[in-house]
């Protein structure tokens, strides 16, 4: 049966963080978890309207040779033209949303992660009762960045440049793990955060029955 009031955590960090690497360890402890990403790429599947709308709109060049949607192209576009970017948002973003709270309603566990790297800069927040950011000083999160996507130095700082800063995500995020440590100081920081969470939720619940 659908949740239409789950406990949602807002899982957020910078690219190399090491958002997916806590997410990993929240789902070993049987919480689902659902990727903002990978609902943004569910809504254009080949077959989707809204892929269809594109078509219409740009051609079937928009389409690499498997149907599926040439993203770097549609970037492309986008970038340059305002007016394109705003068609694209006001045709996206409705059904990202009603697919991700779908998605959250769907989850059976007894809270659920909403991952999101850019959870404050797209006002994700609103959805979730609490924030976790993974935090990690710039120099790790470059190394990090650079060897997992064989990325070069200046290609990693660019993308760090574009998203909100360290200093604000922190102001905003309501807990924070440091992930400087080892990924096994990480995994026992996600439990005790799990741990507050599933006391959280029953207090929640609890105030539910109650109204
Ligand atoms: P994000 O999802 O935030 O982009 P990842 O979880 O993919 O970040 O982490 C980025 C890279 O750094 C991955 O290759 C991951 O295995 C590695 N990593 C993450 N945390 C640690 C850690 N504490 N120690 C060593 N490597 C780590």
């Amino acid at each position: 049966m659908a949740n239409t009031h789950p406990w949602v955590l807002g899982l957020t960090g910078g690219i190399g963080s090491g958002k997916s690497s806590a997410s990993k360890f929240f789902a070993e402890l049987g919480i689902e978890v659902i990727d903002a990403d990978l609902v943004a790429r569910q809504v254009v599947e080949p077959g989707s309207p809204a892929l269809n709308a594109i078509v219409k709109r740009h051609g079937e060049s928009i389409l690499d040779t498997n149907g599926a949607l040439d993203r770097s192209k549609l970037r492309e576009i986008v970038f340059s033209d305002n007016s394109e970017k705003l068609w694209l948002n006001n045709l996206l973003h409705p059904l990202i949303r009603t697919e991700m709270l779908d998605q959250l309603a769907r989850a059976q566990s007894p809270y659920v992660i909403l991952e999101a790297p850019l959870l404050f800069e797209n006002g994700l927040e609103k959805y979730c009762q609490r924030t976790l950011l993974i935090d990690v000083q710039l120099e790790l999160q470059l190394t990090r960045t650079c060897e997992r996507d064989k990325l070069t130095l200046d290609a990693a700082r660019a993308i760090v440049a574009a998203q909100m800063s360290r200093s604000n995500k922190v102001k905003k995020a309501d807990d924070i793990i440091s992930n400087s440590g080892t990924l096994a100081a990480l995994k026992s920081k996600v439990q005790g955060y799990h741990y507050s969470y599933l006391k959280r939720v029953k207090l929640h619940s609890c105030a539910d029955k109650q109204q």
